[in-house]
């Protein structure tokens, strides 16, 4: 699945095929062994975009305390739940962590996985358990973009794709009126009819310019010495509770769909909350043929889904048998999040290949499913999925409260796997190529990594590339994103020259 990679020097000359790629192999190979150097490296190293990030939970612990503590809010002296002010009994200020050290260590081990060793509670529910009780901290979404666009920018990322809500509340007062109805197409009709899903459209559309709005002030993008995370181009991917009563689910799936048409924003959807929990497995066969009937009705959304977030003991066996295969067939998830099951479905290897054929990408996030399913190691599929030639990436899903971020995903990766240069490069590729900017990909085709024709035989993120090349960036976010990346590639690789 790795393609041959043609390399260009800084000059814009010519170099022999794999030379400078060759030469950052063998630095990769005398320093693997060396933590410090390799982090070094995996942080210059270009890693396309985290196409998996929860947005809440990708804000480092820290900064939803000091949210806490600005805006007043009360923490519960056992569960370190944050709740609005005025504080009452069995509670303390949130500001008390300031002064006081233990305290402030109990509510970041609660709020995060750190120090965490499983015990009396799992991996698993201490991870879900996090939201909840840091959930009135994660208030100002403008921020929390803005941290999570610095932290890529300075990771060396070209976009950003983060999963959040909107109008949930809204959604579900809309859904509860109406009521289910078991064909789709009319329960779509009734949630349309009357102007509501409009008038929520139209919030979810003003939630983004205001989120946008305190994002770029925060980041000062519009001033001298701006933050490099207000170039980036971002896109938001609806977040679809799977634990709500089947309409709910509907109707927050049509949100979905309707924002992609109505605003570019918003490129996506993906089902989230425990995969393992009893509604969602109950209902999970439901949601994929919801999605695919909207699949069916709307051409803009891109759809990419956690499927596969089990193993044996948390769900019942049945359900490691079909969750990817539904995903990809019947829910037509062009993304696969997680897939940790995958060998144990039914018929994994004629999936797997169906995944390389359609070029379904899976989106790897190996410290969260090392904490959350304590899948590590040689134990995780990734392995698998690289020798069917199913396409991933790494990503972090919740570098918050996991402690992580995008180059301790490369750098654990490359130590775990043995992973060479023109596998991590290829990954970052495909993380932009997979990704749902819009536009017509940089690329010939999928995962070839072959230039388009209008920019074959001209060095890749050049500064003066022909007219027709220069058309399809100016037109395409996502071209234009892939090419900012090879222009750093080249530099990347120059770094090794001699
Ligand atoms: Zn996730």
């Amino acid at each position: 699945m790795v393609a041959a990679i043609t390399m260009t020097t800084g000059m814009g000359s010519p170099a022999p095929a794999g030379d400078a790629a060759s030469r950052v192999e063998a630095y990769l190979d005398g320093i693997r062994q060396e933590p410090g150097r390799l982090r070094e490296f995996a942080l210059d190293l270009p890693k396309g975009a985290d196409i998996h990030a929860h947005l809440s939970g990708s804000v480092p612990t820290r900064g939803l305390l000091g949210s806490a503590m600005r805006d007043g809010l009360c923490l519960d002296t056992t569960s370190f739940a944050a709740s609005a002010p005025p504080c009452r009994a069995g509670q303390r200020p949130a500001r008390d962590v300031a002064t006081d050290t233990s305290f402030g260590d109990d509510v970041m081990r609660a709020w995060s996985m750190q120090s965490f060793t499983p015990g009396g509670e799992s991996g698993h529910d201490h991870f879900f358990a996090t939201f909840g009780k840091f959930g009135a901290a994660a208030a100002h979404k403008g921020e929390m973009l803005a941290a999570f666009a610095s932290q890529a920018a300075a990771e060396n990322e070209f976009a950003l794709e983060v999963m959040l809500s909107r109008q949930p509340g809204a959604i579900g007062e809309l859904a509860k009126k109406v009521g289910s109805d078991p064909d789709p197409a009319r329960l779509r009709d009734r949630l349309l009819a009357g102007g509501a899903m409009a008038t929520i459209v139209k919030a979810a559309r003003a939630d983004a310019d205001a989120d946008l709005k305190e994002m770029r002030a925060t980041l000062r993008c519009d001033k001298e010495g701006a933050d490099p995370g207000c170039e980036l181009p971002l896109r938001f991917i609806l977040q679809v509770t799977r634990t709500n009563a089947p309409e709910v689910v509907f109707a927050q799936m049509l949100l979905g769909f309707e924002l992609a048409e109505a605003d570019q924003r918003y490129a996506g959807l993906n089902l989230v909350a425990p995969e393992d929990d009893p509604v969602a497995l109950r209902d999970y066969r439901l949601h994929m043929r919801m999605l695919g009937y909207l699949r069916g009705v709307y051409s803009k959304a891109h759809i990419a889904l956690h499927a596969g977030e089990l193993v044996p003991g948390i769900a019942p066996a049945g359900d490691l048998r079909f969750h990817i295969g539904e995903a990809v067939r019947t829910g037509k998830a062009e993304r696969v999040g997680h897939g940790v099951d995958i060998t144990g479905e039914d018929g994994s290897g004629a999936l797997l290949a169906e995944m390389a054929r359609k070029h379904v990408l899976v989106e790897i996030a190996l410290t969260s499913n090392c904490q959350i399913l304590r899948v590590c190691g040689d134990r995780h599929p990734f392995a698998a999925y690289r020798r069917a030639g199913v396409p991933v990436t790494l990503v972090t899903d919740d570098a918050g409260i996991e402690h992580t971020d995008l180059t301790s995903e490369y750098t654990r990766a490359i130590t775990t796997y043995g992973l060479r240069y023109a596998d991590v490069k290829s990954m970052a590729r495909a993380a932009l190529d997979h990704g749902f900017l819009q536009g017509r990909s940089l690329w010939r085709g999928a995962d070839d990594y072959v230039p388009a024709p209008e920019c074959a035989g001209t060095p890749l993120g050049g500064t003066a590339p022909p007219a027709a090349c220069k058309a399809l960036l100016k037109d395409s976010p996502k071209a234009s994103a892939e090419w900012n990346q090879e222009a750093a590639f080249t530099a990347f690789e120059d770094r090794y020259d001699g």
